[in-house]
């Protein structure tokens, strides 16, 4: 019921709601009233109406209730971020420095506490913090442990258990997940892109999100996306990975200013590449791209019109991330919302 009047395009009556659900008005009001005073819904006053009967109420997502808090490592900074149950952002926090030298334990502190200030601006606006979600460049097990974010220099990193070493956020379930996947989630969700998309997020590093058909795809293990690493010239620049001639090498946020041209050209090689196999008909460039988009375009298009066997026929799409630089900790943060509207029933059963 609160996913229909979540996905509703106006603020549906008691009676709407009954109609899409298939539950009866007692059924309905019943929950309704529940979900009211746990503080997910609300009623609005209905617009005035002219003619015969009484208007009913319209039925809406809280904007003063739960909130989910959205956190990003990258290479070159840290972002906190908090969105209300109706997908609004209501804090940003960012802080650009570079978080190789510091190591992961002091990183994390640095995000905890940048973090815990985004939690308490939204909880003294009224809302709750039901979890946290934390955004990292790298391969992450379903437990939230960071294997290895290579160009951090981290391996086997307990995120979750560093993130509530900050006082503030003790209290707080933290989830974890790869940026690119969690980037291509926020492109999905809440900006309502297409079905089905590669989100490619340059960082220093690049991940790419795979969403088919509505879902993220993620791999057996749950590492896909490492187009980074995807080599487009196979004799090329030594990488951090131990190969020769990757992606990032050529297109990765720090290569970029150096050969535009070539890091296009580089680019339009990868993706190329994928779409041959995956028969994707749109691609998102998001991260450090978006700004970069306008240079990128034609060169990318250029090597896809070449390399892509079906180009002809139907033309990939290339277009820049919706949300930009913000993709990855509002999808994040998306995660966290999303789990509360899947499951009013625990959330309003929480100690
Ligand atoms: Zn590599």
């Amino acid at each position: 019921m609160l996913r229909t009047v979540a996905n509703s395009t106006d603020q549906p009556s008691r009676a709407a709601v009954a109609a899409a659900t298939g539950l009866t008005r007692a059924t309905v009001s019943a929950l309704v009233d529940d979900l009211i005073a746990g503080g997910l819904l609300t009623e609005v006053a209905p617009a005035p109406r002219t003619g015969a009967g009484r208007p009913a109420a319209g039925l809406a997502l809280t904007s003063a209730g739960p909130a989910g808090l959205g956190l990003e490592i990258n290479v070159d900074y840290l972002a906190a971020c908090v969105v209300d149950l109706t997908g609004a952002l209501r804090q940003r926090f960012v802080e650009h420095a570079d978080q190789r030298p510091a190591g992961a334990a002091q990183a994390l502190a640095a995000l905890g506490r940048l973090a815990a200030r985004a939690r308490l601006a939204a909880e003294a606006d009224g809302l709750i913090v039901a979890g946290a979600a934390l955004a990292v460049p790298g391969l992450v097990t379903g437990d939230g442990l960071v294997r290895v974010a290579p160009n951090l220099g981290w391996q086997d990193v307990d995120a979750p258990a560093l993130l509530r070493a900050t006082p503030e956020l003790a209290d707080l379930p933290v989830t974890v997940d790869n940026e690119a996947n969690l980037a291509a989630l926020g492109e999905l969700r809440v900006a309502g892109g297409d079905p089905t998309f590669l989100y490619v997020s340059g960082e220093v590093g690049i991940g790419a999100g795979l969403v088919l058909g509505g879902d993220l795809y993620r791999g057996v293990r749950g590492w896909s996306g490492e187009i980074g690493h995807v080599t487009v010239f196979p004799d090329g620049r030594a990488c951090r990975c131990g190969a020769h001639g990757c992606l990032e090498q050529y297109a990765g946020q720090e290569a970029l200013p150096g050969d535009e041209a070539l890091a296009a050209r580089a680019l339009g090689i990868a993706l190329a590449a994928v779409v041959n196999l995956l028969d994707v008909p749109v691609i998102v460039l998001g991260g450090a791209y978006a700004p970069y988009f306008g240079r990128l375009r034609e060169g990318i298009e250029a090597e896809l019109e070449r390399r892509v066997l079906t180009s002809a026929l139907a033309p990939v799409t290339l277009r820049v991330a919706a949300l930009g630089a913000d993709a990855a900790m509002r999808g994040a943060a998306d995660t966290v919302i999303r789990a509360v509207r899947d499951d009013p029933a625990a959330w309003l059963r929480r100690p």
